[in-house]
């Protein structure tokens, strides 16, 4: 019998089973042959903490102090690195920039179109009215922060299964009977629902309720710097309307028409359509000759309708708890997350730095949605 038996390691799972293992026996299942195939595995890395709402802001800001001295054998390198967040908005996009400034004074700053286009020389003078920076804004090695849980959940005792599809959930009288594709049965006492995309269709198994989660296709893809160009200490560039966006990624550029298109829980690939709407946009903005796409794909970032994370126990479902809808910062929240995960799972409180950032149980609550 587990106590906890974790659907999905991608980045919540595995920051779920990481912290849980701690003081429980933990299962994780995870019905790929690898750790964050889907959307963890194809995020454009970013750590802002004026991006998305403010539950998202306060979980990204209780998340820095881990990501800044993780624990002791927890990654090699550090997990952020330097890389500031320039938004540009041409001349008639200046009170979408005024708003942004207006909403987060001390993160922020303005710049001006001259600075503008020093930071980052390929945009073009005729487009830029002016911009606003968030010079704090970091670079996150996902992959070390994944690994560096699944390697701590691990070594805290938790079992951890590659290629187990998840599909039965039965509820018994202890708990829940778990059966995977294969056949295989395990009994734990709580089930976490951190299949992200999924998040839906595993609730389903269990006959539980869904919480409305949309996965929305995102699109991104490396393209090679303006020729002769050093891109490596640009800033991301990100449009003050987040209709496109790009950022240096290992000598080149990731770019991204921040598309987010309603589609199915699947295993997502680059629309041609997407691909060339970026290129359009990034072009229009500056000029990076795309003579190649590099590499393109898509990733599902799932949401509910307040675009809020899902962290609780289900009100109905007795020992069934949501870890869901992280949308576009699961990767930037995580560590904040996996604690408030394991907290309420404790069914103890909030962490007090956590509940200190504005977060409450009730903005994540699934009983919200409902
Ligand atoms: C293009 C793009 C850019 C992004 N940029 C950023 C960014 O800059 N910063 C940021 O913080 N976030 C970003 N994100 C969002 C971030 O990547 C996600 O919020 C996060 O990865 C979600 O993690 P997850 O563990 O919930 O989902 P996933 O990584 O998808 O993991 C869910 C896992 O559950 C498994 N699963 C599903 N059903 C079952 C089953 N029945 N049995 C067993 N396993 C199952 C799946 O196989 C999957 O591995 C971006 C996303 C995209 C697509």
């Amino acid at each position: 019998m587990f106590d906890y038996l974790i659907v999905g390691s991608g980045i919540a799972g595995a920051g779920a089973a990481y912290e849980l293992a701690d003081d429980a026996r933990v299962l994780l299942l995870e019905r790929e042959d690898a750790h964050g195939y889907h959307t963890t595995g194809r995020s454009a890395a970013l750590y802002s903490e004026v991006y998305g709402n403010t539950v998202i802001r306060g979980l990204t800001r209780a998340s820095r102090p881990f990501f800044e001295a993780p624990p002791e054998g927890f990654a090699a390198h550090p997990l952020l690195s330097p890389r500031g967040c320039l938004y540009v908005g041409r001349p008639d996009q200046a009170d979408a920039l005024a708003a942004m400034l207006a909403a987060e004074p001390a993160a922020l700053r303005p710049v001006s179109r001259e600075e503008v286009l020093a930071l980052v020389p390929a945009l073009r003078p005729d487009y830029v009215g002016s911009g606003v920076l968030e010079g704090a804004a970091m670079d996150a090695d996902v992959e070390a922060i994944h690994q560096g849980f699944l390697r701590g959940a691990k070594a805290r005792g938790a079992e951890i299964r590659l290629g187990h599809e998840v599909a039965a959930i039965t509820p018994t009288a202890e708990g829940y009977s778990v059966r995977t594709v294969s056949g295989e049965t395990f009994e734990t006492r709580v089930v976490v629902n951190a299949a992200g995309a999924w998040a839906d269709v595993v609730a389903g198994l269990a006959g539980v309720r869904p919480i409305g989660l949309t996965p929305m296709r995102r699109t991104a893809m490396i393209i090679d710097g303006p020729p002769g160009a050093d891109v490596r200490a640009w800033p991301m560039v990100i449009d003050a309307d987040e209709e496109f966006y790009f950022k240096p990624d290992a000598g080149r550029l990731l770019a991204s028409p921040a598309d987010e298109t309603p589609a199915e829980p699947h295993d997502a690939w680059a629309d041609e359509m997407d691909v060339a709407i970026c290129i359009e946009r990034v072009q229009t903005a500056a000029d990076i000759p795309v003579q190649r796409i590099v590499r393109s794909w898509a990733g599902l970032r799932s949401f509910v309708a307040d675009r809020s994370p899902v962290i609780g126990f289900d009100a109905q479902a007795s020992g069934f708890f949501w870890l869901a809808g992280q949308g576009g910062y699961g990767v930037q929240t995580a560590p904040a997350a996996a604690r408030t995960a394991a907290a309420l799972a404790r069914r103890q409180g909030l962490p007090a730095d956590i509940a200190a950032e504005g977060v409450t149980v009730e903005a994540l609550s699934p009983a919200r949605l409902r």
